[in-house]
Formats: structure tokens, sequence, C-alpha cells
């Protein structure tokens, strides 16, 4: 068992006029086995929160920690943090063109494990995966990324959190773009690796229709780049009936 540990985090973006302060102070703590919404209106950080965890150049921690366990995750290079069982899915967000994606995810699952998985049972697991999200086959040859649609790269995320196994995953806006149908399978499959009970998930979010199919254990509501209220799956309820029209004063 782990715990993902987020003290007091300022996050700044390097823009055109100069860095801009975004976070003011994020407060989180994602144990394994538990999955968090982050939830709040446009604009109000929450990728921002994702970039910062990923170790994305432009976003700079002015001040605060992360810690997973004992570790501090913000000496950590990208690569150390996905070793170290963090799976940020904005960590590979480029095309890569030439790099295919049964090639790329051969080489994440080698470098994670720091050893090659077996062949056989390597191929029989991402066939078995790629069925279960209903990825044509045809989909492990096409080059990472290029081309492809909102909803293919929500079901390339997942089928990495299935292969790859990591024990924290953060999934931005994993619900946009999706269809009713390819939100169910996403949704099953965020589920799927949940289900061992010893996985950490924050799930960022907009909007609370994937929440019907995921029944987060805390949300978090943020505001202005801070945490203005937090509680329970039946917090998404209340946010479902009334918006954020609650805290949008707060957000000024
Ligand atoms: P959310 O994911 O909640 O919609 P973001 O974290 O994307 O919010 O953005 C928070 C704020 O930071 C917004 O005002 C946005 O314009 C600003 N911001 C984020 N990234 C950048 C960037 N790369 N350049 C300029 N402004 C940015
Ligand atoms: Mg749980
Ligand atoms: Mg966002």
């Amino acid at each position: 068992m782990s715990t993902l540990d987020i003290r007091d985090l300022h996050v700044s973006v390097e823009t055109e006029n100069g860095p801009v302060q975004i976070l003011h102070g994020v407060n989180l703590t994602v144990r394994s086995g538990e999955t968090h919404a982050i939830m709040g209106p446009n604009g109000s950080g929450k990728s921002t929160l994702a970039y910062a965890l990923a170790g994305h150049p432009k976003y700079t921690v002015t001040s605060g920690s992360v810690k997973l366990d004992d570790e501090d995750v913000l000496e950590m290079s990208v690569d150390e943090r996905a070793r170290a069982g963090l799976f940020l899915a904005m960590q590979y967000p480029v095309e890569v063109p030439g790099v295919s994606v049964s090639n790329f995810l051969r080489t994440a699952k080698t470098a994670i494990d720091g050893e090659a998985p077996k062949l056989r049972t390597w191929v029989k697991d991402v066939k078995g995966a790629m069925d279960e999200l209903r990825i044509d086959p045809d989909f492990a040859e096409r080059d990472l990324n290029t081309g492809f649609s909102g909803g293919e790269k929500k079901r390339h995320e997942i089928l990495q959190l299935e292969l790859l196994k990591p024990s924290f995953a953060v999934l931005d806006e994993t619900d946009s773009g999706l269809d009713i149908d390819a939100l169910r399978i996403v949704s099953d499959g965020v589920n799927r690796f949940t289900s061992s009970g010893d996985k950490g998930v924050m799930l960022i979010t907009h909007y609370t229709r994937i929440l019907r199919y995921i029944t987060p254990d805390f949300v978090h509501v943020f505001v202005g780049g801070k945490i203005a209220e937090e509680g329970g799956a039946e917090l998404a309820e209340k946010l479902e009936e009334k918006g954020y029209v609650d805290y949008v004063g707060a957000s000024a």
C-alpha cells in the first residue's frame, strides 16, 4: 500500500508574457485503493495539476511538495516517475511517427519493469486488453497518436493502464469527446483497473456523467487553482444538479 501526498502545491505556467501562477496551494492525499474525482469549472487548474505531476517542462512548482511514500516525486525525471508507479496520461501526448502502438507499449513495459515482457504472454495480454476495449487489432500497428481520434486516444490511455499496471493513475478528461458506448467501455476499463483494490486513481473531469459509471470514494472541487470543497460521491450528485454556480464567486 502506498500514498501519493500533494502538499500546499503552487504551480506557475510559462506563457508568452512570462510565468503566471495557476495553482495556489493544493492539498490532496490519494492512497492505494482510492478513486478521487477532481472536478471543477474550465480553467480552474485541473490540467495544470496533472501536468505538474507529470513533470511537464512548461509547468513550474514554485512551492509545496509531492511525495510518493518517502520519495520526492518532484525530484524525479519523467521516466523515474513512471518507474515509481505513476501513470500520467499526458506524459506521452505527442504524435510519434515511426513508432507503432505495439512497439511503444512493449518499450514502456520494458522500461517500467526493468526487463522485457515474455513475448508469448505479452502478445496474449495485449490482444486481451484490446478486445476488452473493443480496439481494432490494426490499431496496434498504427503510429503512436498519429491521427488518433479523441476516442482512440482515450482508449489507448486505458490500454496502457491495463498493460503497464501502474500504482497511481492520473486521468485527465478521460470522458471528453466520448459517445455513450465509448464512455461505458472506457469506464469499464477504469473499473477493471481499480478492481484489484490496490490502485489509486485521480479522475479529472469537468462533467459528472462519467461518475455514473465510476463511483469515486472522494470528490474534490477545484476553483481558481485551489480545492474549494471536498466530499464523497454525493458531492458529485449535488454538482450534477446545481453545476458550479455556488463556487463561481470564489474563482474571481
Ligand atoms: P482546467 O484543466 O481546469 O480547465 P487548466 O489547468 O487547463 O484548467 O488552466 C488553468 C488556467 O491556466 C487557465 O486560466 C489557463 O488559461 C491557464 N493556462 C494553463 N496552461 C497554460 C499555458 N500553457 N499557457 C497559458 N495559460 C495557461
Ligand atoms: Mg475503491
Ligand atoms: Mg483541463
